[in-house]
């Protein structure tokens, strides 16, 4: 039973002009599917085909000769995550439970964005920016590479994709400017507040 690449939850030109047509075309159709198919290939055969995601990643993540399937599996699960978490006019201050949790947690909106943003923009190199829930509270991480907060037991709730690939496109080398533009236009505040229900 082979991994199968999700279905976008919205048409590849939804979020222009904030992500292009372009951008999607290669980063969901050629990057994410390339890890669905190089995952397919490393665990035919063996036990983990009648795994989820979150099973091969909790399998593999402290195991150094599994490496290549964890990089592979957690790179498949952060990608089906954050393009759930962006949608056409999103982004902008939450309403509903996930607002007041942020207000509680961070002492306001703004307070969050600038952690969020700085978490997103200081990670050195290839990674990704998190808001999670640990023990109850939000968090602010960043993860390098494939690292995801599920492979060390912390529920995700919005995710940023810092790889070049996800806004060199758009944005060239200026990350900066594709996070505000996460924040301000793209964010997709029903579903992190759905992860949190
Ligand atoms: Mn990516």
């Amino acid at each position: 039973m082979a991994i199968a690449l999700m279905k976008l939850p919205y048409p590849q030109d939804a979020l222009t002009p904030h992500i292009s047509a372009k951008t999607l075309e290669f980063h969901y159709g050629k990057h994410h599917a390339g890890y669905v198919e190089k995952l397919n290939g490393l665990i035919k055969g063996t036990e983990m085909e009648q795994e989820s995601l979150e099973g091969i990643i909790t399998q593999t993540a402290k195991d150094v000769s599994k490496s290549t399937i964890f990089n592979n599996v957690a790179q498949v699960w952060n990608h089906s995550f954050y393009w759930q978490c962006m949608k056409p006019d999103g982004g902008g201050s939450p309403a509903g439970a996930i607002g007041d949790k942020i207000n509680a947690d961070f002492g306001g909106y703004d307070r969050f964005v600038e952690q969020f943003k700085s978490a997103a923009l200081s990670q050195f190199g290839s990674g990704w920016g998190w808001l999670v829930l640990k023990e109850k509270k939000l968090e602010i991480m960043k993860t390098s590479n494939a690292d995801t907060p599920i492979a060390h037991g912390l529920k995700p709730l919005l995710t940023v994709d810092v790889w070049e690939h996800a806004y060199y496109l758009d944005y060239q080398n200026k990350r900066a400017d594709y996070l505000n533009i996460f924040i301000k236009n793209l964010v997709n505040w029903d579903f992190v507040d759905s992860r949190l229900a």
